[in-house]
């Protein structure tokens, strides 16, 4: 399977991912955590996303595109892949489908996680993250007043520059400009999921596995 998790920031879509690695044994390649894993490691092109990821702006096209072009060819994304945080324009959906189109793959579905404005701004404002591994927890205010040690690696959990108020605000409004035009673009194709995001982690994951069981048993009829 190759998939796209879709959806603006706090829709979703870490929380979700971990099922789906489990489930279809592909690789999640997050595009966020790539990035920051290059700024922790102080590489040139860790320097120069630097500023922009800060700032709640999208890294440059040629850049993002460069960078998934080699990923997707690693020997663990052969047999398929969960796409998180990437494609973010339509300039990146354009050259996903080349470089598949090349590689003879394609999208098989692109999961959609539709969530409110107000809920993304509360979920984001409530969202810890490990500093080393990028784990990714909400906690409610009392629970924050005494935040543990990351269950996955022990690491330190911080709350990332990018989800404070004024700077979730403005990435909510580039994914409205510049990434929601993505829900035409995979819709025209028919690959568009469009999953209420709203719902329980537990029931958006049971409504991620019906579509996703019904799209392989109608790939399979085929
Ligand atoms: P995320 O962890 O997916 O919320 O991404 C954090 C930040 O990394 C974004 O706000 C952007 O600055 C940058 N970023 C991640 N993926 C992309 C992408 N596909 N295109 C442009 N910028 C990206």
């Amino acid at each position: 399977m190759n998939l796209i998790l879709f959806g603006a920031p706090g829709a979703g879509k870490g929380t979700q991912r971990g099922s789906l690695i489990d489930t279809y044994q592909i690789p999640a390649i997050a595009t966020g955590d790539m990035l920051r894993a290059q700024r922790r490691a102080g590489t040139a092109l860790g320097d120069q996303v630097t500023s922009y990821m800060d700032r709640g702006e999208l890294v440059p096209d040629a850049l993002m595109i460069d960078m998934i072009k080699e990923r997707l060819q690693e020997p663990d994304a052969r047999t398929g892949f969960i796409l998180d945080g990437f494609p973010r324009t339509v300039a990146q959906a354009e050259a996903l489908d080349a470089t598949l189109d090349q590689l003879r793959r394609r999208v098989d579905a692109v999961i959609y996680l539709r969530v409110s404005r107000q809920v993304l701004i509360d979920r984001l404002s409530h969202r810890y993250s490990c500093r080393s591994c990028d784990a990714v927890y909400n906690f409610t205010p009392k629970q924050a007043l005494e935040v543990p040690r990351c269950t996955v690696d022990g690491g330190e959990l911080y709350q990332r520059p990018d989800d404070k108020p004024e700077i979730v605000a403005h990435r909510i409004d580039v994914f409205l400009k510049h990434t929601a035009p993505l829900i035409d673009y995979y819709t025209t194709q028919h690959k568009l999921e469009n999953i209420d995001g709203q719902m329980s982690v537990e029931d958006v994951r049971a409504d991620i596995t019906r579509r996703l069981s019904a799209l392989k048993k109608g790939a399979g009829s085929r």
